[in-house]
């Protein structure tokens, strides 16, 4: 379970198995799976709908394995978004995923919708669900054993209020076992009012020199809260939205009670436009103004033919707002200048001011120690992250009992 991607955590109570998130790594084609489960599993736990976390649960139904899959309602929605958008890829490069449209279909029936702060049983588990602000939807997972002992698996969470999300629920009852994602335990973000500052500034720069702000970032979570950084900034250009966000934010803006502010996505609307087709898309890249879309880490998605049109003009910028996995062309495009994108055939040097703002949604450092020191566990297990076993060892010499679990095949008995 070192670094991100395809996560998941086996539970066994003797009585009852289940797997917390059955995810799948994504930068990599095809995408990595988890190890297989010995037998089938009681119960899937899901955190949230990221497919670093959920992209490996329609292989389970592929399995014949049938089990409920319990989530936040508005989880299943995106689920559905994420692997058939993961099948249409495959399709696309030509790769076989382990799992069919029937199987997405059939995981999708056996989604079992849950609500933040109701218990419900497994058989002798008694599980919570708490509010992880990470994403809408997103959940941390607490699970009461018989034995009395228990656990809380994060999944990926945020101890900060954004623009989109309240900061995770920290009203949370007594923690033995603390599984903690990782993925900034190394360093703090910048100043999230300072970067969104700075993403205004670049967006008012290259307004007045007639030319278009192209913003990437991740459709589930990232380019909503970017449409609320712009519209409370009050931005006053076209702001256009392409790819998977369309579909991403609609489903969203159905569960207005898990936003901070249940009409902030309808108010930042109110000034979109959503982009459909290649005519509109050639229309609108003659004007200036702001294009959000997919992917994050520039490695498909509707960015593609804004960049090949755009990266040569100097008076235009691009902006990329998720995490930059190494190997992606995001990756590559900030340490040589060039977008790399093989399928297409393109090898550029991209002339537009390119900048990385981090507008993270997970935890960062200071709040991870804080986080081990509120809830005081016996025991830290430290996943999801590219340096989770110095992690470890930073909580050890604090006092705590922590451990990096290497990749995929330990077992703990607890
Ligand atoms: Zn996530
Ligand atoms: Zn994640």
């Amino acid at each position: 379970m070192e670094n991100i991607g395809n996560s998941a955590v086996h539970v066994d109570t003797g009585v009852e198995k289940f797997v917390m998130d059955y995810g799948t790594k994504v930068q990599e084609i095809p995408p990595k799976f988890p190890i297989p489960m010995k037998g089938n599993v009681d119960a899937v736990m899901l955190t949230h709908s990221h497919l670093d976390h959920s992209g490996g649960i329609p292989l389970l139904a592929a399995n014949k394995n049938n089990p409920p899959i319990y989530g936040i309602e508005v989880a299943k929605h995106l689920c559905r978004l994420l692997w058939m958008d993961s099948l249409k890829i495959a399709r696309e490069e030509k790769i076989e995923l382990p799992y069919t449209k029937r199987d997405v279909k059939t995981s999708l029936k056996n989604f079992v919708p849950v609500k933040f702060r109701t218990p419900f049983k497994l058989r002798k588990t008694k599980v919570t669900y708490f509010d992880a602000g990470h994403i809408p939807g997103s959940a941390m997972i607490y699970s009461k054993f018989d034995d009395g002992k228990a656990l809380l698996y994060t999944g990926d969470y945020n101890t900060i209020d954004t623009r989109l999300m309240k900061k995770a629920d920290m009203n949370l009852p007594d923690v033995d076992y603390l599984i903690t994602e990782s993925t900034y335990s190394d360093r703090e973000h910048p100043d999230r009012k300072e970067m969104e500052k700075e993403l205004v500034k670049i967006v008012d720069e290259t307004l007045a020199n007639d030319g278009i702000t192209l913003i990437a970032g991740f459709a589930v979570g990232r380019i909503d809260e970017l449409l609320l950084v712009l519209k409370k900034h009050g931005v006053q250009c076209p702001i256009y939205v392409d790819g998977m966000a369309k579909k991403a934010i609609t489903i969203i803006n159905q569960y207005k009670s898990l936003l901070k502010e249940k009409d902030s996505l309808d108010n930042a609307l109110e000034n979109v436009e959503y982009v459909y087709g290649d005519v509109m898309r050639k229309r609108i890249v003659k004007k200036p103004g702001v294009i959000l879309t997919t992917s994050g880490m520039l490695s498909g998605g509707a960015i593609i033919p804004y960049l090949r049109k755009l990266h040569s003009q100097e008076e235009s910028s691009l902006i990329l707002t998720s995490f930059q996995a190494e190997g992606t062309p995001g990756k590559n495009l900030l340490e040589t200048g060039r977008f790399v994108y093989p399928k297409e055939n393109i090898d550029v040097e991209v002339e537009m001011f390119v900048k990385r703002l981090e507008f993270s949604s997970h935890i960062a450092k200071k709040d991870l120690f804080d986080f081990a020191k509120k809830l005081n566990p016996e025991k830290i297990f430290c996943v999801h992250g590219d340096h989770t076993e110095e992690f470890a060892m930073e909580l050890k010499h604090n006092g705590f009992d922590a451990i990096a679990p290497v990749a995929n095949n330990r077992v703990f008995k607890l």
